[in-house]
C-alpha cells in the first residue's frame, strides 16, 4: 500500500484537485491518502489555513470571524468546478465552532477537515477524521495507539481521505502540529499501515540541490537519505517537515517527493542508506548573519567546567549557539546575531567571571553546509570544495567536519555568500 500525501498547492484549486483525483486514481496501490489545506493559486492569494487562523483571531478580538466569508466562497468554488454538491452545513458548523471561540487549533485544522470531505466524495472514497484515531499528548507527542488505531480503520478494499495537521489531545480537544505538519501526518499514516511508500506530492519535482533563488537551474537531487535530509533542513534547506522523518526511518519507508503538475517525473527518494559513488554530496545550503563568540584562555585546561561556565553565560543572556570549535586555548560559539543584542554586558560578564585574555565577538560570518555520505567515504571532496573557494579568492574563517561526518561547515565573510554558494555549487551540483 502506499500513502499519498498532497500539500496545499496540489489542492489549491478545481484544476489541481482534478489532477490529484487522477494521480490517485493511477495506481490503485494509493489507498490512503492525507491531504493540506488549499494553498495559495498564485502569489498574490491567502492560504486557507492563514485565513483560519485570522477568523480566531478576529473572534478573539470581539470582531466575529469575519474572514470567513472568504473560506466560504473558496470552498463553495471548489464544489461548484468539480461538480458536487456544496458543503454549507458543514460549514455553518464549523463557523460556529469557531465564533464559538474553540481556539486556533481548532480553527486552523478546520481547513484540512473541511477539503478533506470534499475530497472524499469526489474521489469516492472513505473519509476518517484523523481527530479520532491520532492522539497526542499535551505535549504535542504521537500516542503509540494512535498507529493501531489507523490502522484497524483500513480494513476494506477502497480507498480513505484523511486530513493532515492535526490529532486530539487526552480531553478530545484538536491539537495541530507545527505549520507544515500534514507531512507529519502523512508519515504517521505510512508507518500505521506499514506502507511500502509513502508520497509526498508538492509543487517542485523533488529535492534541489541547491535554493533555485541562488543558484541558475540546480538539478534534482534523485536519492538520498534520512540521515542527510535531517543534516540539510538544518542548515537551512526547506522541501520537507523535519518532524516527518522520525515516525518512518525506523521502519524503514521511504518517501517520494513528487510534482503533482509533473506526475511522470520520479522525483526525489529519501531512503535509509544509499552508494555514494556517483553522488558524494545531495545538497548545498547555507543562512547568512552568524557571529561568532572568541575567547582565548593560556592553559585552558587548567580551568575545568570553563566552557560550561562560558556557555552558561550565554544561555542566559538568550544566545544559544548552534556551531561551536575548539581550539588548544581557545572556545568559540557560533549564534544568529540577531541573538547578540546586549552583547556589551554579556563581554562584561564573561571578562569578570572567566578572565580571559581575549574575548571577540568577530564580524557576521555565513554559513554553508556542504551535505553528503560521500564526504567521509571518499577522498577529495573537502579538498575540492575548498579549491572552489580558493579559486574565487574566498577567504574561510570557520571550518566543522566531524561534529556530523556528513557535513561540511564551512563558514565565510557574509558578502562573500552567493559567490561561495555558487562556487560549490558549480563542482556538484550538475552530476
Ligand atoms: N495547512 C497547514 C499549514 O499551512 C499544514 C500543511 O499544509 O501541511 O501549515
Amino acid at each position: 500500500m502506499i500513502v499519498s500525501k498532497f500539500g496545499g498547492s496540489s489542492v489549491a484549486d478545481a484544476t489541481q484537485i482534478r489532477k490529484v483525483k487522477k494521480i490517485i486514481e493511477s495506481n490503485s496501490q494509493r489507498r490512503l491518502i492525507v491531504v493540506s489545506a488549499p494553498g495559495k493559486r498564485n502569489s498574490s492569494d491567502e492560504k486557507i489555513t492563514d485565513l483560519l487562523y485570522r477568523c480566531d483571531d478576529e473572534v478573539k478580538r470581539g470582531l466575529g470571524a469575519k474572514s470567513f466569508k472568504i473560506i466560504r466562497e473558496r470552498y463553495n468554488e471548489i464544489c461548484n468546478d468539480l461538480g458536487i454538491d456544496d458543503i454549507s452545513a458543514i460549514l455553518d458548523e464549523v463557523e460556529s465552532g469557531i465564533e464559538g471561540g474553540k481556539g486556533p487549533d481548532y480553527a486552523a485544522s478546520r481547513g484540512e477537515y473541511l477539503f478533506a470531505r470534499i475530497l472524499a466524495v469526489f474521489v469516492e472514497a472513505e473519509f476518517i477524521d484523523t481527530a479520532d484515531v491520532i492522539k497526542l499528548t499535551d505535549d504535542g507527542r504521537v500516542i503509540e495507539a494512535s498507529y493501531e488505531a489507523l490502522n484497524n480503520m483500513i480494513q476494506g478494499e477502497g480507498r480513505y481521505i484523511i486530513p493532515g495537521f492535526y490529532g486530539s489531545n487526552s480531553k478530545g480537544d484538536i491539537k495541530t502540529f507545527s505549520r507544515g505538519g500534514s507531512d507529519i501526518t502523512g508519515a504517521i499514516a505510512a508507518r500505521a499501515i506499514n506502507a511500502d511508500l509513502y508520497e509526498n506530492w508538492t509543487d517542485v519535482s523533488g529535492l534541489l540541490m541547491s535554493d533555485p533563488r541562488l543558484v541558475d537551474n540546480p538539478g534534482v537531487v534523485k536519492e538520498l537519505t534520512y540521515k542527510e535530509i535531517r543534516e540539510l533542513a538544518s542548515i537551512g534547506a526547506n522541501v520537507f517537515h523535519e518532524e516527518a522523518i522520525t515516525p518512518v526511518k525506523d521502519y524503514n519507508i521511504p518517501i517520494n517527493i513528487r510534482n503533482t503538475n509533473k506526475p511522470d517525473a520520479d522525483g526525489t527518494m529519501i531512503v535509509t542508506s544509499r552508494d555514494t559513488s556517483h553522488f558524494p554530496i545531495v545538497g548545498i545550503s547555507g543562512k547568512t548573519g552568524y557571529r561568532n563568540i572568541f575567547v582565548e584562555k593560556l592553559m585552558l585546561k587548567r580551568y575545568p567546567g570553563f566552557r560550561e561556565k562560558f556557555l552558561s553565560i550565554l544561555n542566559r543572556n538568550n544566545i544559544f549557539p548552534e556551531f561551536e570549535s575548539t581550539g588548544f586555548d581557545s572556545i568559540s560559539f557560533l549564534a544568529p546575531e540577531g541573538q547578540f543584542d546586549m552583547v556589551e554586558s554579556v563581554i562584561d560578564e564573561i571578562q569578570k567571571k572567566l578572565n580571559p585574555e581575549i574575548i571577540e565577538l568577530r564580524p557576521s560570518l555565513a554559513l554553508i553546509g556542504v551535505v553528503g555520505s560521500g564526504l567521509p567515504e571518499q577522498i577529495g571532496v573537502a579538498a575540492d570544495v575548498f579549491t572552489a573557494l580558493k579559486s574565487r579568492k574566498i577567504n574561510v574563517r570557520f571550518i566543522n567536519f566531524g561534529g556530523s561526518d556528513i557535513t561540511l561547515l564551512v563558514g565565510v565573510d557574509s558578502d562573500c555568500y552567493l559567490d561561495s554558494l555558487r562556487a560549490i555549487h558549480n563542482i556538484f551540483g550538475d552530476k
